[in-house]
């Protein structure tokens, strides 16, 4: 199928040829008809397939369809969409496509200062993309009118549930009027998303184009079995041996994340560290550095990471496995995006290996292990639980050991406390 089948106007048709796009990636070509017809949506549509462009094309041609209001413009069509990063990002290609289109486009994020936002919303907008936040701060200063939205989309929804969204959405959409096409994309459909999507979409068509939960096709996965102490050596080898030009790598904490940056950076390689704590310009930065090559690796949490969008980012890898199974897929999908091929990388300890073990049960498959590390070849099964039950007296933490720790010593278990707080519960 060809972009000019899509019943899309010459200057939108003229937009995409302008960023190169040959033809409708999978999701465009399913969506963006459904969408025309004005019909509500639920789309499992991974990161990386082109989704944006499946909602921002019809989107932009629905509103342009309309007959031109008087400005200032007011919005007709609302993106919520979890991160700044993102939000950024899914402006960005509203603007792209829309070049030749004689609508307004805005977005507002936290972060940064709300009264410029105010000011550039004053002047009109008939899209508006937004995190949950900033945007019930802005409805509560009556700076922002929502009466007019005819087009709701909620982007990475299940990040934002994930993020603790839930209510802020529910505001947000109280303000909303209550004739209006519903778009819900989703990588990941939980329990928690089709509540809210049953609650949302008024008889919605679901489109899906991957296996739900399935890992982006294009990416070569591998996991390097390895010591915890060992991993940082390694990287670094991996980085320097397959001159590794780009590479977005993933750890579990802000902390992690800057204290590896800063080792990455002894070594040789030009870093940087992306994570909330990070303030907005900082962020930017990082970001335009790695975009421009000016950074090598990408140091990011999971968080930060969501929204980076780069064509042909060629490695990724997971320093730290992510502690929820289904952030795999998403951090995966950084790579082998539109239609180019990604490796992914994970180094894994002993400590992780139930982290592996869960990702495993939802790929339903085993990702190739890779021993010639260079290092102590370590096992990455699964330790079965101690037979021993924990005495009421041990805390939980002490016990339940996520690392992979023993018990200190068999000595605790003789403890006078715990055969005394035993009788005592009788
Ligand atoms: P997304 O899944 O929306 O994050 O898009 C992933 C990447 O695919 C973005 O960088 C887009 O610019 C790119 N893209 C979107 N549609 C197409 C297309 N039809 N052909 C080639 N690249 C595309």
């Amino acid at each position: 199928m060809q972009f000019n089948q899509l019943n899309l106007s010459p200057p939108l048709l003229k937009a995409i040829t302008e960023q190169g796009y040959d033809k409708p990636t999978p999701v465009q070509e399913q969506a963006i008809p459904l969408i025309l017809q004005g019909r509500d949506m639920l789309a499992g549509a991974q990161t990386g397939t082109g989704k944006t462009a499946g909602f921002a094309l019809p989107l932009l041609q629905l509103l342009y369809d309309q007959p031109l209001p008087k400005k200032p413009h007011p919005i007709r069509a609302l993106i919520l969409t979890p991160t700044r990063e993102l939000a950024k990002q899914v402006y960005e290609s509203f603007r792209t496509y829309g070049k030749h289109l004689p609508l307004y486009s805005e977005v507002v994020f936290g972060g940064v200062s709300i009264n410029t936002q105010i000011k550039r919303l004053q002047q009109g907008s008939d899209i508006l993309v937004a995190t949950p936040g900033r945007l019930l701060d802005l409805l509560y200063q009556k700076q922002v009118n929502l009466s007019q939205v005819q087009f709701f989309v909620l982007d990475e929804a299940d990040r934002m549930l994930d993020m603790g969204f839930i209510n802020d959405i529910r505001k947000v959409i109280k303000q909303l009027p209550g004739q209006r096409q519903n778009l819900l994309f989703s990588a990941t459909y939980s329990k928690e998303i089709r509540t809210l999507a049953a609650q949302l979409l008024d008889d919605p068509v679901e489109v899906a184009v991957a296996r739900e939960n399935a890992a982006a096709e294009l990416v070569s996965q591998s996991v390097y079995a390895i010591k915890k102490e060992n991993k940082r050596e390694l990287i670094s080898w991996l980085i320097g041996d397959g001159n590794w030009q780009q590479i977005l790598v993933f750890v579990r904490t802000k902390h992690g994340a800057d204290r590896l940056c800063r080792q990455l950076i002894k070594d040789g390689i030009r870093c940087a560290a992306l994570h909330g704590n990070k303030s907005q310009g900082a962020r930017t930065k990082a970001l335009e550095g790695f975009k421009a090559g000016k950074v090598t690796a990408l140091i990011a949490t999971d968080i930060a990471a969501r929204g980076i969008d780069i064509d042909q980012l060629p490695h990724v890898v997971n320093y730290d496995l992510p502690a929820v199974a289904e952030d795999y897929i998403h951090r995966i999908g950084r790579t082998g995006r539109a239609g180019s091929e990604g490796e992914a990388i994970s180094l894994v300890s002993p400590e992780e290996a139930h982290l592996l073990a869960a990702i495993e049960k939802l790929l339903k498959k085993q990702i190739p292990r890779n021993t010639d590390t260079g290092f102590e070849v370590v096992s990455l099964k699964v330790e079965k639980k101690a037979k021993t039950q924990p005495k009421p007296n041990q805390s939980r933490k002490k016990n339940t050991d996520y690392r992979g720790h023993k018990p200190k010593s068999d000595s605790r278990k003789r403890r006078p406390g715990s055969s005394e707080r035993k009788q005592t519960r009788k």
